[in-house]
């Protein structure tokens, strides 16, 4: 079968390779046929090196973890699906921590973690692959044309999961205001998530707002877009006040101590960019963002990865926004590249997301 690798560790090396055909090796195995694969920073990062590990006895990764397929075989022992279904397959696997050891693999406290198409372990950008039912998630078919952003949209859940979880602190939080900053995909999705939660949402973005498709469609959702390049993220608390919760997804760290200014008392900010470069900043006002945070009882978190319920989260979400703002999710999915062998154009369209207005690109592997 076709899939997608790269030489990790080494600039612009994406390519094609022919692999085996996967089979199911466990009675609790499923076999999946792929039908659309999802790119995002992520992947552009491994193929500029920057990030990524090959499975052991390999030197290439096949890439992909935002993914949908169809299953065309179970294992004698999986009652949970059969041929037919769709299905998402989580990205991180168990290794040898505590957390891990009790299916909380996304908390590890491992160095080496394993990754489905990021690390140690190949990913989705193939026609098959086999996972134990343990991994997967049942996608409703109605829900089938835009659930290759379950993933990215797990990511969120968790987030805001967490969030929830540690303003049980306080014995009640009745959070009103949120920013997002950063509009891409990831943020557009957190976005969709906080107004189905009923927080009022404002985005932040560098494009200017005339044409730029992702402030539309926050606006469609009933939230506001502001371009960073007009207004700083503390100034803008003087046109909407403090922010109860602030979720960063922007990939651009120094806007983080801009953020910590800018969030309300007992607020909550969260930070989801994987930044893999090196870049250092001076004039932080230190003293001040340290005092606030002190006196003011704020909270500033990390996370990554998702586990099973954020997914299940995820599907629940995706239904209720396809049932409150119909066709606003299809609009993410704004570039479709048809076929595997065509992964140059993808990577193309992710090194050039902004010329080419891309919320979302994705390869079309199979017939949905
Ligand atoms: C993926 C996560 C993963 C993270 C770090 C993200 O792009 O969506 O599943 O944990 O990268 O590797």
């Amino acid at each position: 079968m076709k899939a997608i690798a790269v030489t990790p560790k080494e600039k612009d090396t994406v390519r094609l390779v022919e692999m085996g055909k996967p089979e199911i090796k466990s009675d609790r195995d499923v076999l999946v046929e792929v039908l659309r694969v999802g790119a995002c920073g992520t992947d552009r990062e491994i193929n500029n090196g920057e990030y990524g590990v090959a499975p052991p006895g390999y030197d290439f990764l096949v890439l992909g973890h935002e993914n949908l397929g169809r299953v065309v075989e179970v294992g004698e022992n999986v009652t949970e699906f059969q041929t037919g279904d769709y299905v998402v397959a989580t990205v991180r696997r168990p290794g040898k921590s505590f957390y891990d050891s009790i299916g909380e693999q996304d908390f590890t406290t491992d160095d080496e973690y394993f990754e489905r198409g990021i690390s140690r372990l190949h990913g989705y950008m193939a026609e098959f692959y086999a996972e134990s039912a343990d991994y997967l998630i049942k996608v409703p078919p109605a829900i089938v044309d835009i659930a290759v952003l379950l993933e990215p949209l797990s990511i969120i859940e968790k987030g805001l999961k967490q969030a929830s979880d540690i303003q049980e602190r306080l014995k009640i939080w009745h959070p009103k205001t949120a920013a997002v900053l950063g509009l891409g995909s990831v943020g557009l999705l957190a976005s969709m998530a906080l107004r189905l939660r009923g927080y009022e949402v404002h985005g932040f973005g560098r494009d200017t707002r005339e044409g730029y498709l992702n402030a539309e469609l926050i606006e469609a959702i009933g939230g506001t877009y502001d371009s960073t390049a007009e207004i700083t993220v503390p100034d803008s608390v003087q046109k909407y006040g403090e922010y109860d919760l602030i979720f960063e997804c922007t990939g651009y760290s120094p806007i983080v101590f801009d953020a910590m200014q800018a969030l309300n008392q007992n607020g909550v900010l969260v930070l989801s960019s994987v930044t893999g470069g090196d870049r250092k900043i001076d004039a932080v006002p230190a003293d001040k963002i340290n005092q606030q945070f002190v006196l003011g009882n704020r909270v500033m978190f990390g996370t990554v990865n998702a586990n099973r319920e954020h997914f299940e989260m995820g599907v629940k979400d995706l239904a209720l926004c396809e049932a409150m703002y119909a066709g606003w999710l299809g609009r993410m999915l704004t570039h479709k590249v048809e076929g595997l062998e065509n992964f140059e154009k993808v990577f193309e369209i992710l090194n050039n997301a902004g010329e080419h207005k891309a919320i979302k690109t994705y390869f079309e592997v199979g017939t949905v």
